[in-house]
């Protein structure tokens, strides 16, 4: 199991906080200190993500894209399979246990596509806490049917109006929340990135994948893979499914990055190329940023909401710069020709973040020979990607079925008003 020096690892991580902040962050690292020693919290957690999540998640061989792409047996961890849709469920059940442990009623979060709010959301419904989940007002506009379901599941969603009304000013707004309120409130964080001891926590939870996965394919070939790919946005599906597979040399890690539309600033999200990257410190903690020349942070672009992200967990970049894990990228284009081909031979819908650990995947396993195994991980499933993918892969029906639905709420005027104004009327 990876462990921090004092929260490093390397020269990254670290917790560069206000005072304020700091007595929390110290009490969560003590309490996980503690519990991580502790075999009964494990098995606490394990259970609930087998009661709640269907874990464990199968290992599936892909024998139809194997023969096709010809090279390695591939094959797929299933983290689509987990309630809810995708791997975030299994850090947020883990914190929320440990909440629990801490004494507090009431969680927080900040969440850019809405998948870490649902998550939390969720969580927070089963184990009877309450939850507040942050999110810029535009990022509403466009993920409305997540903000509907956290609110049904009884979470207050906040709308945050400033600067771009996106991820980043939502983050600030929920990190002022807790500033306030650490006393009685957990911040969820949703990635193995952040101050010390998040990105430690988060990994931990999230081993439960690579865990799993040992035994599994153990089972199957009886040995070790001899890859693994991962998407890598914060770095928690990655860290998830390599920490358990990091003393064994044998196995190639391969995390696939955002490649977007060019390696031009603002159009990708690659933390791990000399080129595009480098070392500062924001968002609490030390890693490589997405920078432009006087080391504001950049702008990012993905096909994939989840992997658009500028900073990357500091394990993951310790781990790359020691030389432990192999860093790729995928485009959108070769995200979007994986994610046709998982469909149309294994019959799998997955997530476009998921879909650059295919992309990644394909290319390696097409390098290695018939006797070899790769293993890549489904961080989630594709359903909440039916309107990028239908965008890639025009069809006039589709077109025609939107056309239809706007035509529709055209001619009932009370739906006339827009997400913005109601949202205004709701906080009025
Ligand atoms: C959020 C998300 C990711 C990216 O987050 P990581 O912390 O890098 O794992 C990847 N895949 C899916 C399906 C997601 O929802």
């Amino acid at each position: 199991m990876i462990r921090s020096q004092n929260g490093m690892f390397g020269e990254f991580g670290g917790r560069f906080v206000p005072e304020i902040l700091l007595p929390a962050l110290l009490e969560l690292e003590e309490m996980f200190g503690r519990l991580r020693e502790d075999a009964d919290f494990w098995q606490e957690y394990v259970e609930l993500t087998q009661q709640f999540s269907g874990r464990p998640t199968p290992l599936t061989p892909c024998h139809r894209l194997s023969e096709h792409l010809g090279g390695a047996s591939i094959w797929l961890k299933r983290e689509d399979l987990n309630h809810s849709g995708a791997h975030k469920v299994n850090n947020v059940l883990g914190q929320g246990l440990l909440v629990k442990r801490l004494g507090k009623k009431r969680v927080i979060a900040e969440t850019g596509a809405g998948q870490h709010g649902l998550a939390t959301a969720i969580m927070a419904a089963r184990l009877g806490l309450d939850a507040t989940i942050y999110m810029g007002a535009d990022d509403i506009e466009r993920q409305y049917s997540n903000v509907f379901w956290m609110r049904q599941l009884g979470a207050t969603v906040v709308p945050v109006t400033t600067g771009a009304r996106t991820l980043k000013e939502a983050m600030d707004e929920a990190l002022r929340d807790w500033a306030a309120s650490c006393e009685t409130t957990h911040y969820v964080l949703g990635t193995a990135c952040g101050p010390a001891p998040f990105p430690e926590l988060v990994t931990y939870f999230q081993s439960v994948i690579g865990i799993e996965l040992k035994d599994q394919i153990q089972t199957a070939i009886g040995r070790m893979p001899d890859a693994i790919t991962a998407c890598v946005g914060g770095g928690s599906n990655a860290m998830g499914v390599f920490t358990p597979f990091l003393e064994q040399s044998e196995v190639k890690l391969i995390g696939v990055e955002a490649g977007g539309r060019s390696r031009d600033d603002g159009d990708h999200s690659i933390r791990l190329q000399p080129d595009t990257a480098e070392t500062g410190i924001a968002q609490g903690f030390k890693t490589l940023f997405l920078q432009n020349q006087d080391g504001q942070l950049g702008h990012t672009h993905s096909i994939a909401a989840g992997l658009d992200y500028v900073g990357v967990s500091p394990i993951i970049a310790h781990l790359h710069q020691s030389g432990r894990l192999t860093a790729d990228s995928a485009s959108d284009e070769q995200v979007l020709d994986a994610f046709k081909l998982l469909m149309q031979y294994e019959g799998i819908i997955p997530a476009l973040e998921s879909s650059h650990a295919l992309a990644g995947g394909f290319k390696a396993a097409a390098e290695m020979s018939a006797d070899q195994h790769l293993v890549i991980n489904l961080s989630g499933r594709g359903d909440k990607d039916i309107f990028n993918v239908a965008r890639a892969f025009p069809q006039p029906e589709w077109t025609a079925f939107l056309q239809r639905e706007i035509d529709r709420q055209n001619n009932e005027p009370a739906d006339q008003s827009s997400i913005a104004a109601a949202e205004e009327a709701r906080h009025a």
